[in-house]
This record gives structure tokens, sequence and C-alpha cells, in this order.
């Protein structure tokens, strides 16, 4: 019988637990990459793979790998349906990704109409052509049962490819664009040891009234600083914005 499985969670910087040994150990696993799967048959494996699906639905999240419930493998699992907050997000029903490599994508491809037109614009420079090392990405607001109470703004590709094996260890591949590709390169993140507060990325949309929840980048950080030095912010917005550190 499958069960709710506890979450490693990490709390923000300056939390007292951040310091006691015991409880860095614990988080560590967030931060480690993780192992491949190799034995399928494992009656652990099974029962890990069932405890994601369970855990993921109580906790109505997008998507949850092994290593945020303490397990170093490459296993997570996904599903997308609409939310209040996302009304348009499409419907895939819980699926589980072992060994998961993740492909960027051109958008959508259309239908060449004109040959000799597309001809022209790739001699002139205009058009990129297909092979090239740039894939459209957009930004959105994230965020991670690891993490909770914080969001990041995060870019991620657009459409990808995911290359990976179910839980019989069958190759299989899905090609998934919008939130869906972005919770497979979130969750595969999590494979690698990394999250959205470090994401190279991570972007604030300036003015947004999210200050508290969301995760800055160091550049950023300091960008922001030197605006609010030159620009200082309402007096009901000083208090949190001391609080990250922005306005001295
Ligand atoms: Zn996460």
């Amino acid at each position: 019988m499958s069960i709710v499985l506890d979450l490693i969670q990490l709390p923000p910087e300056g939390d007292p637990r951040l310091h006691n040994p015991e409880f860095q150990k614990q988080i560590a696993v967030l931060r480690k990459p993780c192992a491949r799967v190799t034995d399928f048959q494992d009656r652990g494996l099974q029962d890990l793979i069932d405890n994601l699906l369970m855990t993921m639905e109580a906790k109505k999240g997008f998507g949850l790998a092994a290593p945020q419930v303490g397990v170093s493998l490459r296993v997570f699992v996904a599903q997308t349906y609409p939310t209040n907050n996302y009304p348009k997000v499409p419907r895939t029903k819980p699926t589980v990704f072992i060994n998961p490599v993740i492909q960027p994508l051109f958008g959508r491809i259309r239908p060449i109409k004109n040959v000799e037109d597309v001809i022209a614009k790739f001699r002139s420079g205009k058009a990129k052509l297909p092979g090239g090392t740039e894939y459209p990405t957009e930004v959105m607001r994230e965020a991670c049962l690891s993490l909770p109470g914080r969001a990041a703004l995060v870019r991620r590709y657009s459409r990808v490819k995911c290359l990976f094996q179910d839980r019989f260890g069958n190759q299989q591949e899905v090609t998934w664009s919008g939130i869906k590709a972005r919770v497979l390169q979130h969750e595969t993140d999590h494979l690698y040891g990394r999250l959205i507060s470090d994401s190279p990325t991570t972007e604030m949309i300036e003015g947004e009234p999210l200050f508290s929840r969301v995760v800055i980048s160091r550049e950023k950080r300091e960008e922001l600083r030197e605006y609010f030095t030159a620009h200082p912010p309402p007096p009901e917005k000083v208090a949190k914005l001391k609080d990250l550190g922005l306005v001295m």
C-alpha cells in the first residue's frame, strides 16, 4: 500500500536549523546529483514510485522528484491540470519518468508556404538555420515543494523532448511545450541538485507585489539596491524591502 511521504524542505536563509549538522545532512540530498536507475525489478523502486505518485497527489504538485523525499535516484513523477492560478494548463495523467534526458526544441514547426522565400531569408541571415544553438525560452513564476513559501521567475525552454524510461524500464519519449515543458525541466533539475532559487536565469519583475516571496539572483539584487537608492520606494514597502536586503 502506498503512503504519503515526508518532504525534504529547505528553509529560508537565516533559519537557525541551517547550522544544525544533522539537519544539514538531511537536506544535502536536494543538492546532490542522483544515481541512474538500473534495476527495474527492485521492489524498493516500485514502492518509491507508488509513494511519489501518492505524495504528488496529496501535496497538489505538478511534479515530484525522488530527492525531494530523500532518495537520490533519477526518478520523478509529473502531472498537470488546470488550477485557479493556471486555468489554461492542459490535463495530463500522472506519468513516471526514470533516467530522463531533456532536449530543447524549436517552437511550433510551421508548414513552409513559399520555399523560395525561406531560402532567401536564410541567405540574408534573417532566419536561423535549424540545428542552431538558440531555442525559444520563456520566463514564468515557479514554486517548488522543497522551498515552501517562496517563488522565482525562471527562464525555461518553451518546448522540449524528454527521453526516459517508464517504471518497467521501457524506453519512452514525450514532446511537451509550455507549462508541461517547464515541469519536465524543473523536475529534471532536481535530479542534478538544482533548485529554482539558484537558477542563473532567475529574474524578478520590477514593481511586482511579490517581493517577500521572490527569490532574487545576486546580480539582480545589486541592480535593485542601486535602483532603490536612486528611487526611494514608498514608505509602506520599505520594511519588506529591508527584509530582503534591498534597502539599507
Ligand atoms: Zn521542485
